[in-house]
């Protein structure tokens, strides 16, 4: 039986004031989610503050990105270790943002989710297609290549102590949700990728969906057979309704 989990990715939003409110928001009707797991990833900056205030509740705080490289001169980037040290332990890996504007190739998203499970971090690995590889019905190619450069790198083991959320590019950030069927045929894909090289990882790998998830559509992509939850954009930057996705996942 996999546990739903709904983790939402702030991005680059927020100063200290909006996240305190934000986070104080989300613990305030955490007691009417009942069954999914709930994660925030906040910008970095902010992330030992909100750490804090979820001391001894149930939220999980993760990372939106990590270095590939241990540590040494590498202006900019924040390690594996660091998280671990400062006990924030779930990391987004290989986000579509990270892939177009930053240059995250599928081998660079290989190596930080190699560093992550090294680490002991579980990684949030994104996959997806853009909106002109769909329409050339390339979705599940693009897929199988991005889940086989870590697969190569980490072995479908790797798949253990990780999750993997399918985003569809053109659905991020514009209001266009895929439709339950469109993201449940690619769940199962994945599932059924997995499944080629163990059975027993793709049955327990939660795969969330992202792309434009509101409360209005999160029950009915969430009742989906292969999908597990959600990684959500937008709507995680409103307590209240970040609060009723969570509770739909539940
Ligand atoms: C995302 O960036 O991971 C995402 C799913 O964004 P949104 O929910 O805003 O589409």
């Amino acid at each position: 039986m996999r546990k739903p989990l709904v983790a939402g990715n702030w991005k680059m939003n927020g100063s200290r004031e909006s996240i305190a409110t934000l986070i104080g928001g989300i613990m305030e009707g955490m007691n009417s989610v009942k069954s999914a797991e709930v994660c925030v990833c906040p910008p970095y900056l902010y992330i030992t503050e909100v750490l804090a205030k979820v001391q001894g509740s149930d939220i999980h705080v993760g990372a939106q990105d990590v270095a590939k490289e241990k540590e040494g001169a590498y202006t900019g980037e924040v390690s594996v270790d660091m998280l671990n040290d400062i006990q924030c332990n779930s990391v987004i890996i290989g986000h579509s943002e990270r892939r177009a504007y930053y240059g995250d190739t599928d081998q660079m998203v290989a190596e930080k989710f190699s560093a992550a499970i090294g680490g002991g971090l579980r990684p949030i690995l994104c996959v997806g297609e853009l909106l002109e590889e769909r329409e050339a019905n390339k979705t599940e190619q693009v897929v199988e290549r991005q889940l086989q450069a870590v697969v190569e790198k980490c072995g479908i083991s790797s798949f253990k102590k990780a999750v993997i959320a399918y985003e569809p590019v053109w659905a991020i950030g514009t209001g266009k949700t895929a439709s339950p069927e469109q993201a449940q045929d690619v769940h199962a894909f994945i599932r059924n990728w997995i499944a080629k090289s163990d059975a027993d990882v793709a049955q327990n790998v939660q795969i969330l969906y992202g792309g434009s998830v509101k409360s209005g559509n999160a029950a009915e992509l969430f009742s989906q057979a292969d999908i597990d939850g959600g990684l959500i954009g937008g709507a995680s930057l409103d307590a209240s309704e970040f609060l009723k996705i969570c509770i739909a996942a539940g």
